[in-house]
């Protein structure tokens, strides 16, 4: 079975089924979601091959609860849709039926083939699949997906386990392996690569040798993958559950190149340390949250990522002696744009993103207007995190972190108070390195004298704060 799958370009691979009988496997009705369940045993009524396929019966076999359950048919979708009243099509490069029970939606995929039949609904280019939408046998179907481990059929007909490709056993020795010839599965689809280390990743599975060799090669192709395919994989890396495990993966895979060039060149940078401690503090903190089912937010994830170029840009231009505002703003934007080329980020959070940066050096005005107007910030609770994250990079910021704890849990009129009484002192007393400028805190604090300094720094239009408030 293993020489025919390795040797074989996908269209001359030949399937070899083994049935694994019901009282062979682990997997029992009771760990199928109710809504998968009818879809499988409508289909099956009405005389169609039904089975639950993909990730769910791999994850079930593994002892996990699968997240989605995804059914594969020989029905087509418009058979499907007129067994089901709850039922709609969705997609243009591969048709599924989406079949909805309340919150839960099963997806419904007719069994897909692999060699083109002349309809033109297959088009190759460079080795590259762009539309895929020809109908085909379960073992066509098998065969066509990207790992063993993601190609075992679960039949509702006899509750058996179905294995073209020798998935069953790659299971149950935790090693993930493509179907068919790794290169020729990378160049058609170079996401892949990604996915191998994701999956490897959150099953504790290994990457077998022949699978993992490839990517020093073909992981430039990831380059030319679609950004909004990357920003779906992204999320899928590090805002599932397993961020951790997946980044310290891609970076040992050396494809964080190939997707976060700038947090790989960041990394490997004066500084590389604390930045690898923050990106690690804020993923594990991610993991936590949705371990806890609380909300996490790609503007976050995006700003973690890319916080080393962008601390490092800004630096560079504060030290060239751009104003630091104006610096902080033009950075973020850049190091935005530059990363967007490859990886999209919507526009939503990068404008999130973007706020969470510009506000850090703000962080340092201690002084009591400045203070009360960060602290109403609509984003101010996102950037606090975020400043907390930073502890690694220097004793100044744990100081200023634990000031604005402080200052959070303080009663308005006594932070007030304490404000107007050392106004000056309590900003002079964490210089840091982000803006060394402390004459800018001084200038806006209530004091009379101060006060009459300000009005002069601040030209109408060009205030620090109006591009971010
Ligand atoms: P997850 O736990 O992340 O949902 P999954 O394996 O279910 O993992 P999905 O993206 O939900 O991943 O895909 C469902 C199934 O579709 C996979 O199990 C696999 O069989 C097939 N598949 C997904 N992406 C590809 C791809 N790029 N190439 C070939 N087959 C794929
Ligand atoms: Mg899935």
């Amino acid at each position: 079975m293993n020489d025919s799958v390795s040797n074989a370009a996908l269209g001359a691979l030949t399937a070899q089924l083994r049935i694994i009988p019901r009282e062979q496997h682990s997997i029992s009705r009771k760990d199928i979601s109710a809504g998968a369940l009818r879809v499988l045993y409508r289909l099956n009524e009405a005389g169609h091959a039904a089975y639950l396929v993909g990730g769910a019966v791999r994850d079930l076999l593994l002892g996990g609860h699968p997240k989605d359950f995804d059914i594969a048919t020989d029905a087509t979708p418009e058979e499907v849709k007129r067994l089901f009243r709850n039922c709609r099509l969705i997609g243009r490069r591969f048709r599924l039926a989406h079949v909805v029970f309340g919150n839960e939606i099963v997806e419904v995929a007719t069994f897909r083939g692999h060699t083109d039949d002349g309809s033109g609904d297959r088009h190759v280019i460079d080795g590259r699949i762009v539309r895929d939408n020809v109908y085909g046998s379960i073992e066509e179907d098998a065969i066509r997906r990207d790992f063993t481990m993601n190609a075992l059929y679960y039949s509702i007909a006899d509750f058996s386990v179905r294995d073209y490709v020798g998935g069953y056993e790659d299971i149950q020795r935790r090693e993930l392996r493509l179907i068919g010839d790794p290169v020729l599965r990378y160049r058609e689809d170079p996401v892949r690569m990604l996915r191998a280390v994701r999956l490897a990743a959150k099953l504790d599975f290994r990457i077998a040798p022949e699978a993992r060799a490839p990517f020093e090669e073909l992981g430039e192709l990831l380059l030319h993958a679609p950004p909004a395919r990357l920003f779906d994989e992204t999320l899928k890396m590090f805002l599932a559950g397993n961020g951790l495990k997946s980044f310290r993966a891609l970076e040992a895979s050396g494809l964080l190149v190939d997707v976060f060039p700038l947090t790989a060149r960041a990394l490997a940078f004066r500084g590389g340390e604390s930045f690898r401690v923050l990106i690690e503090a804020g993923l594990a903190s991610t993991d936590v949250r949705i371990a806890e089912d609380k909300p996490v937010t790609p503007a976050f994830l995006f700003a973690v990522l890319l916080w080393g170029a962008v601390r490092a840009q800004a630096e560079r231009e504060i030290a060239k002696g751009v104003e630091p505002t104006l610096a902080w703003q033009r950075v973020s934007h850049h190091v935005m744009d530059e990363q967007a080329k490859q990886v999209a980020i919507p526009r939503r959070f990068g404008i999130v993103m973007q706020e969470i940066w510009t506000l850090q050096p703000r962080f340092e005005q201690r002084v009591k207007k400045r203070v009360f107007r960060l602290l109403a910030h609509p984003r101010f609770r996102a950037a606090y995190d975020f400043l907390m994250l930073r502890a690694a990079e220097s004793p100044a910021v744990v100081e200023l972190g634990s000031w604005w704890t402080q200052a959070q849990a303080t009663p308005h009129e006594v932070l007030a108070q304490q404000l107007a009484g050392n106004a000056a002192p309590a900003t002079a007393a964490a210089p840091h390195a982000l803006e060394p400028a402390a004459a800018a805190d001084v200038a806006s604090a209530e004091v009379p004298a101060a006060a009459k300094r300000r009005r002069r720094r601040r030209r109408p239009g060009a205030g620090p704060q109006t591009a971010s408030e």
